[in-house]
């Protein structure tokens, strides 16, 4: 059997309250309890169906007349009924346009999230591998300071004398009562006769906020920060949306990346790859040492261990390989000519012969 209620004792009205008390209750506690503002909350939500039930029964003259003579449990239980149960549903509805403002597709009154925002930014190389902390300016809407978001000069607009300040119109059709936005205030309750002069009414304003960022490291081109809460401001008591930070990391002159490794290329003299050396490359940290042992191809590659970026939320870093290639000279000296034609004559082989001879073999049978 399902528990009986007190309409009364639900809105927190006596039994010889007027309509206008009833329906002031019923706003109060429908406020309070709806779900867009106590989300999760199933004590709530529950306050919220008993208020609706209330009040589609006590606002209706008829049904509350039908409610006092046969009581909660007669209500709930008796035969009889048919017509009341049947209409209950389009009196839901009539309950929610009215307390929405959907009526004739309006939704003026209900809470809306904030719209989302969206920053691009662009960092370096370093500050990727390494993190960042930056501050950027970003246009906010915000309730004017000035008339404390209400648009109007004076401290308290003029409340709607056409709806008396509910935003609703309320007529009866026949067995309902049905209601509509308020034509005059656009269902806000109140006009504005002075309009304040710093929104010019809007209640609102638009300045540059600036908003310290932090990059964690190993961030890529690509990446996205959420910053809750820093979007555009809700409206009718919605929250505020989501700042989205778009992430591009620009290329760096020397340093390529792949994944959280980082590649670069050196050049080596034919001296130092053939006898070996030991040389200066440039890191995300500044120069380092590298020992290039004799007899160095082009094309080696070599592994500075945990020198490349950091991984995203984790300590570990990825490693800097260095690609060397031997260089050339375009132009040597005539002592170095003499030197490298000696050397030519003492290997008594050419490269690219040796080179050609291996390939004969190779298709030889
Ligand atoms: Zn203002
Ligand atoms: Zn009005």
């Amino acid at each position: 059997m399902k528990e009986m209620k007190d309409y009364y004792e639900i809105l927190g009205v006596s039994r010889d309250a007027s309509p206008e008390e009833i329906k002031k209750a019923f706003r109060r506690l429908a406020l309070k309890y709806h779900p867009d503002r106590n989300p999760g909350n199933k004590e709530a939500e529950e306050r919220f169906k008993e208020i609706n039930e209330a009040y589609a029964c006590l606002s209706d003259p008829v049904k509350r007349q039908q409610y006092d003579q046969f009581g909660t449990s007669t209500f709930a239980e008796g035969p009889g009924f048919g017509p009341f149960s049947s209409t209950f549903g389009d009196i839901f509805e009539d309950i929610f346009e009215d307390f929405f403002g959907v009526f004739g597709g309006r939704r003026a009154h209900r809470p809306q999230r904030g719209e989302d925002l969206r920053y691009n930014l662009t960092i370096n190389l370093h500050e990727a591998a390494f993190g960042a902390e930056k501050i950027i300016e970003i246009p906010k809407t915000e309730p004017c300071a000035d008339c404390a978001g209400t648009g109007s000069a004076s401290r308290r607009p003029a409340s709607c004398s056409n709806c008396r300040g509910t935003g609703q119109i309320r007529y009866q059709q026949g067995f309902f009562t049905i209601s509509k936005t308020c034509p005059k205030c656009h269902g806000k309750g109140y006009v504005i006769g002075d309009p304040c002069k710093r929104c010019k009414g809007s209640g609102l304003i638009t300045r540059r906020k600036a908003i310290s960022i932090k990059i964690p490291a190993g961030v890529e081109t690509g990446s996205k920060l959420r910053l809750r809460g820093e979007g555009e401001l809700g409206q009718n008591g919605g929250p505020p949306g989501d700042l989205y930070v778009y992430i591009t990391v620009e290329e760096h002159p020397l340093f390529k990346r792949d994944g959280n490794n980082i590649i670069c290329e050196i050049p080596i003299t034919f001296p130092q790859a053939v006898l070996g050396a030991e040389i200066e490359v440039p890191t995300l940290e500044g120069p380092a040492k590298l020992r290039i042992p004799p007899g160095t191809s082009s094309g080696t590659e070599f592994i500075l261990k945990g020198k490349g970026i950091q991984r995203l939320h984790s300590h570990s870093r990825g490693n800097q390989i260095v690609r060397v290639y031997i260089e050339v000279p375009k132009k040597v000296t005539p002592r170095q000519r003499e030197l490298i034609e000696e050397l030519a004559r003492l290997n008594n082989e050419e490269p690219q012969k040796t080179f050609m001879d291996k390939i004969k073999n190779l298709f030889s049978d």
